[in-house]
């Protein structure tokens, strides 16, 4: 009998823990970071200058590494890279595997159902570029003609709204993607400007092709639902844009003054 009684009162108390007790708050990122005293952020290693592996050091590179060795600076922790492809940039995040994605990754609203975005840091565009012996100017000479693109960027997609009859070839990364341009297995590729321009800046039998035809604001990927990490990410930044340490990177990579504004934000 008293083997039932306790039974019940077990069961009893079983069934109203849920009840009483109340959830721990999930513990931010922020918390992890500054006990762990590093954070981990993924970057391109395939997309100068924003990120790639410095063939003198060996080391990431290029301004996305150098907004986020900021950031890391202003949290007052350490920093390390991690390779962030475009197709594994929201799964790194949604894993756990990296803190913070800085790789030329646009906000858009169908990624933020997997992850949450920071303030935009940087605004390009898109279109394509070719060898010149090519003679392709513009994207209506694209139909028929094979262009690479990497798997899990917009790209692709985005020159299909513009040029339906191109035939998309998808790579992994842009490095693969140049290379394929180069050996004439692909007649154009499209990826960022930041990008298009420093490939043709550093081959003059490559001509860009044509005008924008998209917008891309870059956000910094954070993981869902931790606004105390994205509010650290964001302050971070807005202090680095405040004290011109953005511009001077800016200047660094690109050789002159941003020519955005991040207008309004709360101080
Ligand atoms: N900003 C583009 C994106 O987020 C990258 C485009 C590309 O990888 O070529 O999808």
């Amino acid at each position: 009998m008293r083997r039932i009684a306790t039974g019940l009162v077990a069961l009893v108390l079983t069934a109203l823990v849920p009840l009483v007790s109340v959830a721990p708050a999930a513990e931010s990122l922020l918390d992890k970071v500054k006990q762990r005293g590093e954070m981990i952020v993924g970057t391109k290693y395939d997309f100068p200058p924003m990120g790639f592996i410095n063939k003198d050091t060996g080391q990431p590179d290029g301004f996305e590494v150098d907004l986020a060795r900021e950031i890391a600076k202003e949290l007052g922790v350490k920093v390390k890279f991690v390779q962030a492809l475009s197709k594994t940039r929201i799964p790194l995040i949604v894993n756990g595997n990296v803190d913070l994605i800085v790789a030329t990754m646009t906000h858009k609203r169908e990624r933020e159902a997997a992850i949450d975005f920071s303030i935009h840091y940087l605004i390009t565009g898109q279109r394509p570029i070719t060898r010149k012996d090519t003679g392709i100017t513009h994207v209506s000479q694209l139909a028929g003609k094979r262009v690479g693109s990497v798997q899990g960027g917009n790209a692709g997609p985005n020159l299909l709204k513009v040029q339906p009859k191109a035939e998309i070839v998808q790579f992994q990364e842009h490095t693969e993607t140049l290379l394929a341009l180069k050996q004439k297995k692909v007649d154009a590729l499209v990826t960022d400007d930041v990008l298009i321009q420093w490939m043709a800046k550093q081959d003059p039998s490559l001509a860009i092709v044509g005008k924008l035809y998209t917008v891309e604001p870059y956000g910094m990927g954070v993981r869902e639902n931790d606004s105390k990490w994205r509010d650290a990410i964001n302050h971070a930044f807005l202090e680095i844009w405040d004290t011109r340490r953005y511009h001077e990177i800016y200047h660094k990579w690109f050789g002159q003054a941003p020519e955005f504004e991040i207008p309004w934000y709360p101080k």
